[in-house]
């Protein structure tokens, strides 16, 4: 479903994603796990082109691109193959929680208002926020908004989500409530790339964990093994700092 070969990235001087490669199989969950500044946030913009990757080569569901030489055609066939939730959740605030929904509906995929509403709505009801269709995300709590975001995400019913620090936003007395709605949303065979710093959630829910830093995949594997029985030095400071 998703396959990454030797993806790289700078800033200018600074290299932020040295060499990347992984694969993702359909309906796997991976866990990206690392210290901040190393590259996580910006492997994922790369993924949907948020950021614009140098070198490497992006295959998702049905489209293939080569960082150093691609088209419009392809980068907008890569695009469409993910849904992102950002940190900040990033919802229209001038539109209530329905119609944020519903906004790829309508605009990208072209359905009249009563098909999309229909979705929209179910797509609120699996997050538990069917009651609250129609509020404006200003009258929302932050885990309400972030399964808003969620449902906007599912609502392309792209390939992949990828979530980048879903809950690291929320009080805490919200961050159970969108693990919840992210671990149902596993559950049904969704492939998902999260970034998270919920060890404990990773480990339950994702199939397979990798560790980075400085850029670089430092270690890799299934959860009780590199979670519960780290190999690298790295891995295990960064775990122990943490957890
Ligand atoms: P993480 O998500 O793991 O915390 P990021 O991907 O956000 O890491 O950032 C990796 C590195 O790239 C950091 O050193 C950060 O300062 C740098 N960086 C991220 N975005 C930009 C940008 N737009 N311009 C310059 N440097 C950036
Ligand atoms: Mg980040």
């Amino acid at each position: 479903m998703i396959k990454v070969t030797d993806l790289q990235k700078r800033f200018n001087d600074l290299v932020v994603l040295d060499g990347i490669s992984f694969e993702v199989g359909r309906g796997q969950v991976v866990a990206i796990i690392g210290p901040s500044g190393s590259g996580k946030s910006t492997l994922l913009r790369c993924l949907n082109l948020l950021e614009k990757p140098d070198g490497g080569l992006i295959e998702i569901g049905d489209a293939t691109l080569d960082a150093q030489q691609y088209t419009r055609k392809e980068a907008h066939l890569l695009r469409q193959q993910t849904a992102m939730v950002f940190q900040n959740y990033n919802l229209f605030k001038n539109k209530t929680a329905l119609q944020n929904v519903t906004e790829s509906l309508l605009v990208t995929k072209k359905m009249t208002a009563s098909e999309a509403e229909t979705i929209g709505r179910s797509l609120l009801e699996q997050v538990g926020l069917a009651p609250k269709a129609d509020n404006y995300p200003i009258t929302l709590s932050g885990g309400e908004q972030q399964r808003v975001g969620i449902a906007r995400a599912l609502a392309v019913d792209p390939h992949a989500i990828l979530l980048d620090e879903p809950t690291s936003a929320l009080d805490p007395e919200r961050v159970s409530e969108v693990l919840r709605v992210i671990k149902s949303i596993a559950e049904k065979q969704t492939t998902m790339v999260i970034v998270t710093h919920e060890i404990a959630f990773a480990r339950e829910v994702a199939d397979y964990v990798i560790f980075m830093a400085d850029g670089k995949i430092v270690e890799e594997g299934p959860p009780h093994a590199l979670i519960d029985q780290p190999q690298n030095p790295r891995t295990k400071q960064f775990l122990q700092q943490i957890g």
